[in-house]
């Protein structure tokens, strides 16, 4: 690891001008501090958000304010989360590991960096980390890698299961930076690769994030599914967050999201579209899978995600719907 200035900010305006002179935030450190090791990430200074006031969830008119700090652990717990907002409970505790997830925070959740193997292999060329150098999941393993919304610069997938239930749940990410704070729909926080995959967001360099809001529940049932290699602390080949409400034997609400496909937390509005209003079927389910992966793409090694993805949208359907 490369040596750095360390500083705990005293205030947001403190870590925002911190954040606005180049410094990197730590919050829990359990992804920045393994990228830090291996220097795939090698900040001059790292400023310490943890002694601010971000670590409240709270009841915000309809909805729910989670502050950047409330930890994984907190937040599964929420005794609202978990009557409210299942989707949210279930896909935290699918994620990591009983230690991680105590450390792990929102704001670092949704900023946690892929699992691309090439991108933590710094021998490797990665436009990701590297830009320009080439991309060596293209032609390499690429069992892990996206089938929807890659690039030919980058396949990485987002590795993040909360982002996923936080997707299906229309959560909307509160920001500070130094021209003053924003609302930023969580839809319109990730951006693809592109042909520039280093960057994977639309913060700007000086922005904390301060908070995610979700808004007033919906009457649903709710199912957090994920298909990985092993039952516990493994990353998802395929998830899917579904937020299904049922009226009359049809489907009134509809909001599905998935990890593991793509190169950020996917949805896909055409699909939704096409299962509100309908009376579930088995061609219906069949449509809205064909709809998903309309445009998928195998890159070889995670070819069999396409098939995986339509038994697991077509499996959570079915049990949601019944
Ligand atoms: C072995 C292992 C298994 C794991 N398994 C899973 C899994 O199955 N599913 C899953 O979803 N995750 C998994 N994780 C990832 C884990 O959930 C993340 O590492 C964690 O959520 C990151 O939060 P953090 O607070 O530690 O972030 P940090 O490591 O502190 O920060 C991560 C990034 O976010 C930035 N940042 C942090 N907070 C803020 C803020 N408020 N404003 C602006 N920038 C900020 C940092 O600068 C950094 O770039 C796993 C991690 C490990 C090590
Ligand atoms: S898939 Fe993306 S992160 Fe992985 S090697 Fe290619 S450019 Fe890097």
């Amino acid at each position: 690891m490369k040596p750095f200035d360390y500083k705990r900010a005293a205030s947001a305006e403190d870590a925002i001008g911190a954040a606005a002179s180049g410094a990197t935030i730590i919050a829990g450190g359990t992804n920045l501090l393994d990228l830090m090791k291996l220097e795939v990430m090698a900040p001059e200074t790292l400023v310490d958000i943890n002694r601010l006031d971000l670590g409240q969830i709270t009841v915000s008119g309809d909805g729910l304010r989670i502050g950047a700090l409330v930890t994984n652990s907190d937040l599964a717990a929420d005794k609202t989360v978990r009557r409210d907002y299942p989707v949210l409970a279930k896909a935290l505790l699918a994620g990591a590991s009983g230690q991680l997830r105590n450390k792990a925070t929102t704001g670092g959740n949704l900023l946690q960096r892929t699992r691309c193997y090439y991108f933590y292999d710094t021998a490797m060329p990665c436009n990701k980390r590297d830009p320009g150098s080439g991309c060596a999941a293209m032609e390499g393993f690429n069992r892990i890698h996206a089938i929807l919304g890659a690039s030919e610069h980058c396949i990485a997938t987002h590795p993040s299961d909360m982002a996923v239930a936080m997707l299906a749940l229309k959560a909307v990410v509160e920001v500070e930076g130094e021209d003053g704070a924003r609302s930023i729909q969580l839809d319109d926080f990730y951006r693809l690769p592109g042909d520039t995959p280093q960057h994977e967001t639309v913060l700007k360099p000086d922005e904390l994030i301060t908070a995610v809001t979700l808004p007033a529940p919906v009457a649903s049932t709710q199912i957090y599914r994920k298909v990985r290699d092993r039952a516990s602390y493994a990353f998802a080949l395929v998830s899917v967050a579904a937020v299904i409400g049922m009226e009359d034997g049809k489907i009134a609400h509809a909001a599905l999201a998935f990890g593991g496909l793509a190169p950020r937390p996917w949805r896909n509005d055409a699909l939704d579209r096409a299962l509100v209003g309908a009376e579930p079927s088995a061609a219906l389910l069949e449509e809205a899978a064909d709809i998903l992966l309309e445009d998928a793409t195998g890159h070889g090694g995670n070819d069999f995600k396409i098939p995986l993805a339509r038994r697991t949208l077509i499996a959570v359907l079915e049990e949601a719907t019944k």
